[in-house]
C-alpha cells in the first residue's frame, strides 16, 4: 500500500501505529475489533468471536491530521 496523501496539505504522510497499552501496562498495537464495544465486568472489553485487525496509522508531518486503516492480511 503506498503512502496516502493529507487530504488537506496534499504531502505524503508518515506511516505509523497507534499504540495500546493494555495488559500489565505492557505497549502494543491497537486493534480494530468489529461491532459496538461491550463491556465486560472481568476482563474490561469482551473480544471473544470478534475480528480483530492490526491498525496502521498514518500522520501528517505538516497538520498533524491522523488517518487509520485495519486492511485485511
Ligand atoms: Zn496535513
Amino acid at each position: 500500500m503506498n503512502d496516502p496523501k493529507c487530504p488537506t496539505c496534499a504531502v505524503p504522510m508518515d506511516a505509523g501505529f497507534m499504540i495500546d497499552r493494555g495488559h500489565a501496562n505492557s505497549p502494543s498495537t491497537a486493534k480494530w475489533a468489529e461491532g459496538e464495544p461491550e463491556r465486560s465486568w472481568w476482563q474490561g472489553l469482551r473480544l471473544r468471536g470478534k475480528e480483530q485487525i492490526a491498525v496502521r496509522s498514518y500522520r501528517c508531518p505538516r497538520c498533524g491530521l491522523l488517518q487509520s486503516y485495519a486492511p485485511s492480511a
